[in-house]
């Protein structure tokens, strides 16, 4: 494992180094390295980056300004970002099969926004998945701009089965005639029906834009069905499942693609994070490996493993298993809310978000459900033997968690730190 011996001796010099000017911050860094380290994380938008993207995103080229496009720059001094920029490009462009690709939006959400700006004038009708249902704030939902600026309708998911029904999605958008259709979404735990969406959106007159944020490291590595071909517009981060650095792209076919990087920049941003570019490279880089789709395709093997495992523990699962790399639980019947399972959880070492569960009775901040997710696990090298042992640990502390009965959470964190210990994370030395 050269590996780990990397890993120490920049974690060695960059604590070493911070320390030096900022004591402070130097410490809190190691507090959140050792945080991440000792817990079991299963938040489903999180990841573990590799040390050579962590090392791109750490580098010089943070100083650079460099606003406009490779070769149609607005400052000089573009010799080596412009190549930068293109290596990410064309990366994307091999690894997904697409047309266009533009790397500079800041992160998801002003990555959709820029979608908008593109392709729809405020006012204009667009549509996406209710938040509650597994949308994204940006697909139009009332409290984010996309839902002020925009007449968005919202489709949801089915009572009986929780899943998306075509049929609805049909009728709403030949109804409304949106300008755009997204698809795609932060709590679904099934594949989406990207050809099926394509139909309507065409019937509808509507560009139909695939949103992979969550599924994007699936879809390259083999173990979603790929939006391309389907979806005009492709919206990602490349923090997720895809295991870059924080930030986004934005795919199109070729008719898209003037629009879309207008409205990038000028239309939304300035300059663009060169050094996260160049990690978003790395990170494309290391994506178009053969490791990479095993490990695409054993983040789903493990998610079915635990969803399997949890349903033997009696719990209660959205659309009653998954496809993908997430699980949706709805604690209703377990007679807890998902908050104070998610904070039990927490204190356990255990990892993961309160989630709404489609048709909520209870409020947003204190809704139903848990969502748990097997990216981040499933880089740390946890296979499916290892599910049915996370899924008794979850059911102990929820069992515990309105009471707080601080005897067991204490005895499974202690219980998770030693399970950890063999499975090391880029950028902490193993003890
Ligand atoms: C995470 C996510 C986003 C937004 O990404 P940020 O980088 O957090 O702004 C957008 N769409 C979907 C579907 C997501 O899951």
């Amino acid at each position: 494992m050269t590996q780990t011996t990397v890993t120490e001796t920049t974690l060695t010099d960059l604590t070493r180094r911070l320390a030096d000017v900022d004591a402070e911050i130097a410490r809190l860094v190691d507090d959140e390295g050792r945080r991440q380290h000792d817990s079991i994380r299963l938040i489903a938008s999180e990841n573990y980056v590799s040390q050579a993207v962590m090392d791109a995103t750490a580098s010089v080229l943070t100083n650079k300004y460099s606003e406009g496009y490779p070769g149609r720059r607005y400052y000089e001094g573009q010799q080596v970002i412009d190549q930068v920029e293109t290596v990410a490009i064309e990366r994307a462009k091999a690894l997904f099969g697409v047309e266009h690709a533009n790397v500079q939006t800041y992160s998801g959400s002003p990555a959709n926004l820029a979608v908008y700006m593109a392709l729809a004038s405020p006012g204009d009708t667009v549509m996406g998945m209710a938040l509650p249902a597994g949308g994204h704030l940006t697909h139009g939902w009332n409290v984010s701009a996309t839902g002020k600026w925009f007449r968005a309708v919202q489709y949801g998911v089915r009572r009986e089965d929780g899943r998306v029904d075509l049929d609805e999605v049909r009728e709403l958008a030949l109804a409304e005639r949106p300008k755009l259709i997204f698809c795609g979404g932060t709590a679904i735990p099934r594949t989406i029906e990207f050809a099926g969406f394509a139909e309507i959106a065409a019937e509808a007159g509507a560009v139909l834009v695939a949103d992979i944020a969550h599924i994007a490291g699936l879809v390259a590595g083999g173990a979603h069905p790929t939006p391309v071909g389907h979806a005009e517009v492709i919206s990602t981060t490349t923090h997720k499942t895809l295991r870059g650095p924080r930030g986004a792209m934005l795919m199109s076919t070729a008719e898209h693609a003037k629009a879309l990087d207008r409205a990038v920049f000028p239309g939304l941003q300035g300059g663009p994070h060169n050094h996260t570019t160049a990690a978003i490279a790395v990170a494309l880089g290391e994506a178009a490996t053969a490791d990479f789709q095993r490990y695409a395709h054993q983040i789903v093997a493990n998610a079915k493993e635990l969803a399997a495992a949890l349903v033997e523990r009696g719990f209660d699962l959205v659309t009653g298993g998954t496809d993908n790399h997430l699980i949706l639980v709805d604690l209703t019947s377990k007679g807890v809310g998902g908050k104070p399972a998610a904070q039990a959880l927490d204190r356990a070492a255990i990892e993961l978000n309160y989630n709404s569960v489609p048709f909520d009775p209870r409020k947003p901040f204190d809704p139903s459900g848990i969502r748990i997710g097997t990216p981040a696990v499933t880089t740390r090298g946890l296979t499916e033997e290892h599910m049915p042992q996370i899924a008794a640990w979850i059911d102990q502390v929820v069992a515990v968690a309105e009471s707080g009965d601080d005897t067991v959470i204490d005895r499974v964190r202690a219980e998770v730190g030693e399970f950890v210990k063999p499975f090391p994370i880029p950028g902490w030395p193993t003890p």
